[in-house]
């Protein structure tokens, strides 16, 4: 009799430790979101407020960092825990997840230099929502952003070079530096700041212009966009006007030039609509178009060459024309060589000009 009391207390035990292990493991600061039901945009914000809070009062927590939370990351899906997705800036003194107190398998971050969307961006935000279920879209500025202080300073006429692949980057900020100056009258470092919120405004609205499915979901309710400023030295984040994105997307609808297939592979809109990147982009790109088209043209020298070629009387003759030829496309690519030269200097010009 006392053996199976012992036993009974044994299991009893067992249960509770079980039950007390399950009940901390989600438990690590009360707020894992678990499950699609709970989760709503205002929870997901307030999630993110908070944690905020706790970093600047240097009262972190660092939740679901630990090796349960790895074990969870390995075995469960991401879409039924990461409550938020985040569009930042690459800049290292804006670490999403440590700025919000965030763990493992939290928020789906999205890091570009001067958080622009272009094509990759709009496709993993795209990701985050549709697919890892996120019912927040927060896009992040932050003080002193060096891309946005790039494009205003090459805006006013005291910018350097820029490396070869960094004015197609940061060309989305152009509209949004432009507009400030122009609606404020600032300049230098004043306008900067203004810049920095309109650029997060022009993000908002490039993503609105390029992917129908972010505005399906907006509309339903299913998914809250807002605006956001981190302070690089407070480590505080400011929130913006949140009824501004919802004022965004009624100026895209009523734009002719959205794109308007929400799904890959339903591409038979009008170039209009796919052309919104393009229109974004800066008239360098149109130069380096036209370098293009001059290599091509000096190609053809070098297509007829191969095509008299198809007709060879004798060996000699064919020789003759396989040397032709070969000079001819040697020719063709130096005249690439120095249509792509030429592009780059017209994309620096634009950029200096800018
Ligand atoms: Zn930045």
């Amino acid at each position: 009799m006392s053996t199976i009391s012992r036993k009974n207390i044994i299991i009893i035990a067992a249960l509770f430790l079980a039950v007390l292990f399950f009940v901390t493991m989600g438990d690590d600061n009360g707020s894992d979101v678990k499950t699609k039901d709970k989760r709503t945009p205002a929870l997901s914000l307030q999630l993110l407020k908070e944690g905020n809070e706790r970093f600047v009062n240097g009262e972190a927590l660092h939740p679901r960092t630990d090796t349960i939370r790895l074990e969870q990351a390995g075995s469960q899906s991401q879409g039924d825990h990461a409550f938020a997705t985040v569009l930042g800036c690459s800049d290292s003194r804006v670490p999403v997840e440590r700025i919000f107190d965030a763990g493992i398998m939290d928020i789906f971050v999205i890091r570009v230099a001067g958080n622009v969307v272009q094509g990759d961006e709009a496709g993993s935000i795209e990701y985050g929502l549709a697919h890892v279920n996120t019912p927040l879209l927060v896009v992040l500025g932050h003080t002193q952003c060096g891309a946005v202080t790039a494009v205003t300073n090459a805006i006013e006429g005291h910018g350097h070079a820029l490396e070869r692949n960094i004015p197609g980057l940061v060309a989305p900020i152009t509209p949004a530096v432009e507009k400030s100056i122009k609606y404020t009258g600032k300049h230098g470092a004043d306008v900067i700041p203004v810049a920095i919120e309109q650029n997060v405004w022009q993000s908002i609205h490039d993503l609105f212009m390029v992917s129908p499915s972010t505005r399906e979901l907006v509309k339903s309710g299913k998914v809250q966009v807002v605006g956001a400023i981190y302070d690089v030295s407070t480590g505080r984040v400011e929130w913006l006007k949140e009824d501004k994105p919802a004022e965004i997307l009624a100026e895209v609808e009523a734009d002719p030039a959205r794109a308007m297939e929400a799904m890959a592979g339903e591409h038979t809109e009008t170039p209009a609509a796919e052309g919104h990147m393009d229109t974004m982009k800066t008239e360098h790109q149109n130069d380096a178009k036209e370098a293009v088209h001059e290599a091509e043209v000096a190609a053809e020298p070098a297509k007829e060459e191969q095509a008299e070629a198809a007709a060879p009387a004798n060996i000699e003759e064919l020789k003759a024309l396989a040397e032709k030829a070969a000079e001819a496309a040697k020719n063709a690519a130096a005249a690439a060589e120095a249509a792509t030269r030429a592009a780059e200097e017209a994309a620096k010009a634009a950029g200096s000009a800018q």
